[in-house]
């Protein structure tokens, strides 16, 4: 029967070539077939505060969206085509920087002394490097160059003039402090200052005494968490910091595991508030023990650091957050807090206030 053994030998090569397809996919994580079923996700915020729907003329709104959707897609497709968690971070931090609408880059606070002075973070999930920035003046996108001490440097953390030497040496282009003006900055400044001219004492009492004031001026930092198709998260933080600082005050924001954390085996972080509370309660990194040590899931972990524990601390802000399987926690404790999302479905999320 010569047919009926052909039949036979063809069946058996056809099974073996289906196994080793199947071993292929299992063992080759970047294959295509994996890739097409991984999930990707991207959050970002920009900023939390006193944001009041009631307070917001609907073209400033409408700005706030559009401009948080571009950045958002501007991740998205990084990751949707296979780009890097990192890529994805940075490239969409520098989207918001580059606007005058958030406290980073473009649109960043004034200090006491009138000047900006700008601090930024970014960490790699997949192998816990990470490099920040802080008290820079000349440098247009701050997350690129604390993205360059991570990659470029040995070190975690570069500050002032040191910090703009190293990006200068490697190629980062520096600009005039002016770039950095906006009116709406500046006005800001001379409220507050008219207001510490009223109390004179808040000056040299810690920022908290100047912070319950029904405005979003001091908040507005900007922060991406992404999780790409290889499995691997990232999270970057960026901001002007806190109007009126002064004595070259750094709050959390390039603080690893305050404002920026992230590990491939639980979460991303980034946060956004009042400096001060979030490096004390080492928040971006307690949410992620949260996950390692006791097993929580990320919205139970994110949920408590922020609802729970900063608030009884009495501190105000929120944290965006993405786990290894796309999950997507926002929690926040004030009125609002300027955040976008894309999850499994694809779908742009954009959101201001409690909702
Ligand atoms: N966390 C930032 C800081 O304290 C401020 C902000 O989030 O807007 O510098």
């Amino acid at each position: 029967m010569p047919h009926k053994k052909f039949f036979h030998r063809r069946l058996i090569l056809v099974t073996l070539l289906i196994m080793i397809g199947v071993l292929v996919m299992i063992y080759f994580p970047g294959s295509e077939a994996q890739s097409a079923a991984a999930p990707v996700g991207i959050v970002i915020h920009g900023g939390a505060g006193t944001i009041l729907k009631k307070n917001m003329p609907p073209e400033k709104e409408k700005a706030y969206r559009e401009k948080l959707t571009e950045a958002l897609m501007v991740g998205y497709e990084i990751l949707r085509n296979g780009g890097s968690s990192l890529d994805a971070v940075e490239k969409t931090i520098r989207v918001m920087e580059d606007s005058p609408l958030f406290n980073a880059g473009k649109g960043a606070v004034f200090t006491n002394a009138g000047t900006n002075e700008l601090d930024a973070s970014i960490m790699d999930g997949r192998t816990l490097n990470a490099g920040a920035i802080a008290g820079v003046k000349h440098v247009k996108n701050p997350i690129s160059l604390a993205r360059l001490v991570m990659e470029k440097s040995r070190h975690v953390m570069l500050t002032g003039d040191g910090a703009e030497a190293f990006g200068k040496l490697n190629g980062v282009a520096l600009v005039d402090p002016k770039y950095f003006f906006t009116k709406r900055r500046w006005q800001q400044l001379q409220k507050l200052k008219a207001r510490q001219r009223e109390h004179p004492k808040s000056e040299i009492e810690p920022p908290v005494q100047l912070d319950h004031d029904g405005d979003d001026h001091k908040f507005g930092t900007v922060g991406v968490a992404a999780l790409d198709k290889h499995g691997n998260l990232a999270a970057g933080t960026s901001t002007g910091g806190m109007t009126n600082k002064r004595w070259g005050r750094v709050g959390d924001s390039p603080v690893i595991g305050a404002g920026t954390y992230a590990n491939n085996q639980t979460c991303a972080v980034s946060a956004t508030g009042h400096g001060e509370y979030f490096i004390r309660g080492a928040i971006a990194h307690d949410i992620s023990a949260m996950m390692a040590y006791g097993g929580a899931s990320l919205q139970e972990a994110a949920h408590h650091v922020i609802m729970e524990k900063l608030t009884e601390m009495g501190g105000t802000g929120g944290v965006i957050a993405i786990d290894q399987k796309g999950n997507i926690a926002m929690p926040f404790n004030t009125a609002g807090m300027y955040r976008a999302y894309i999850g499994g479905n694809g779908k742009p999320v954009v959101k201001i206030y409690k909702e």
